[in-house]
């Protein structure tokens, strides 16, 4: 049985594992093969064959099409399901009406609810700040509410005047500048949803060790979608993880009932026992706060537009898109795609200088989802190795003082050689 099995609170994962993969188009063919080499050799150093991992290709993408005319063929997508973890590689959006994203139709068929992208710096890697050392940060992005959900009329078309219509006679709308040119979109947010996403980041932070969660948001413009997510973000913050986490909710009520001193004491005492802050920002001072006070934050929970901004700036903190990992998740049902989060580079596909880095610091955050530490730390450590001696792919090497620019396969090669000298320490 080589099937993953998701019991109520945790994965069964069993020694020889089968994890379905999609190559990708574009560079994907490069990186997502060099990756698959880099975690078999981590697998193998590790657990010394005890442990293995079969991976398992099903198709999407341009490759997917060529040989079934489908994009997204359903074997595929049934493959997710059944083996509730999986690997991929970046695919080209299609062009041509009526069809969907292929990564937005993943996440939306296994309700991938969380989008996790943990952000750090490599001793190394060339940075815009004057302290990259102090980027340690973890976003839980919303992945199916807010502007995902994709909810919009074009400007002109029939929908957009039916629904003018409806927001002026029956909800007495009377704030549209331009009604007559302008397109519509709706941005839910719910209850639900702000729960289940800002749940998962506080439990990934008591897990981790982690000081804090920020509830980032524009709950000072839009109160009830952003100004709702930070109100049933704390509620359940309070409800539900009273024991390890001290809010700001709280320390504001504190400060009401019994005045500053006494909040200010019981945040120092919460601190000092370990437990999480759960606090909030503004989405447009959080930015400017991440330039400024990297250190400030740890876990970040935030709804789905916020955290597209977001994610893009903090990784070009760290040395960009081809370096930062990401992964989507059901906390729920176990389901999670680890993927490159860049896309399918064609400017430079098929010349072998692709950076494999974001989708194998994915794979390491599948080694660690599974259970599998040990491997993911060998990767994580050979890496760190190779970046401080300025080994790496052309887009970091030139960019680095004493950078030597690799090919996208040598690269993998001094990787390889390097876990096999950390697993030996
Ligand atoms: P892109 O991320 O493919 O490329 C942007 C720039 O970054 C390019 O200059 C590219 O050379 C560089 N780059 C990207 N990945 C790199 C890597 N691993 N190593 C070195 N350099 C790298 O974005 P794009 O050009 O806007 O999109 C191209 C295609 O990818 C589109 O079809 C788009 O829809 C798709 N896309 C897919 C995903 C995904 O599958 N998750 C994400 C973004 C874009």
């Amino acid at each position: 049985m080589s099937r993953i099995i998701k019991e109520e609170k945790r994965l069964v994962v069993p020694e020889n594992v089968t994890i379905p993969f999609i190559e990708g188009d574009g560079v994907g063919k490069e990186i997502t093969s060099v990756c698959l080499a880099v975690v078999d050799a981590a697998v193998n150093a590790a657990y010394k064959g005890k442990r293995q991992i079969k991976w398992k290709e099903v198709l999407a993408g341009e490759k997917a099409f060529k040989y079934t005319g489908k994009w997204l063929p359903n074997e595929t997508m049934q493959a997710f399901k059944e083996y509730i973890v999986g690997l991929k590689g970046p695919l080209t959006t299609p062009v041509g009406g009526g069809i969907r994203s292929l990564n937005v139709a993943l996440r939306q068929e296994l309700d991938l609810y969380v989008c996790l992208r943990p952000v750090r710096w490599f001793k190394g890697v060339e940075s815009p700040l004057k302290n990259p050392q102090d980027v340690d940060m973890y976003i839980f992005r919303e992945n199916t509410e807010d502007i995902y959900a994709g909810i919009e009329w074009e400007q002109g078309s029939d929908e957009a005047k039916k629904f003018l219509t409806f927001l002026v006679n029956e909800m007495r709308v009377t704030k549209v500048r331009f009604p007559d040119t302008s397109g519509f979109g709706v941005k839910p947010v719910s209850i639900e949803g702000t729960e289940r996403l800002v749940r998962a980041a506080i439990r990934y932070a008591i897990k981790h060790k982690l000081p804090s969660v920020t509830l980032v948001h524009k709950g000072n413009i839009m109160k009830f979608t952003e100004g709702g997510f930070k109100k049933w973000g704390y509620e359940m913050a309070d409800r539900e993880f009273a024991g390890e986490t001290f809010s700001m909710n709280r320390y504001n009520a504190l400060v009401k009932e019994q005045g500053k001193a006494v909040a200010d004491a019981a945040k120092e005492e919460a601190v000092k026992q370990g437990k999480v802050i759960v606090n909030d920002v503004i989405a447009d001072a959080f930015l400017q706060n991440t330039l400024l006070h990297p250190k400030d934050y740890s876990v970040v929970a935030t709804l789905n537009l916020n955290g597209d901004y977001i994610s893009d700036q903090l990784a070009a903190m760290v040395g960009g898109i081809g370096i930062a990992p990401g992964a989507n998740i059901n906390y729920d049902t176990g389901h999670a795609i680890f993927e490159a989060t860049h896309g399918t580079a064609p400017d430079i596909a098929g010349q072998n200088k692709a950076n494999p880095s974001s989708i194998i610091l994915s794979a390491v955050m599948m080694l660690e989802y599974l259970g599998w530490k040990e491997a993911g730390e060998l990767i994580t450590s050979a890496m760190e190795c190779c970046f401080s001696q300025g080994l790496a792919t052309d887009d970091l090497a030139r960019l680095m003082p004493d950078g030597k620019s690799l090919s996208t396969s040598s690269f993998r090669d001094v990787l390889i050689q390097q876990i096999n000298c950390e697993s030996k320490k």
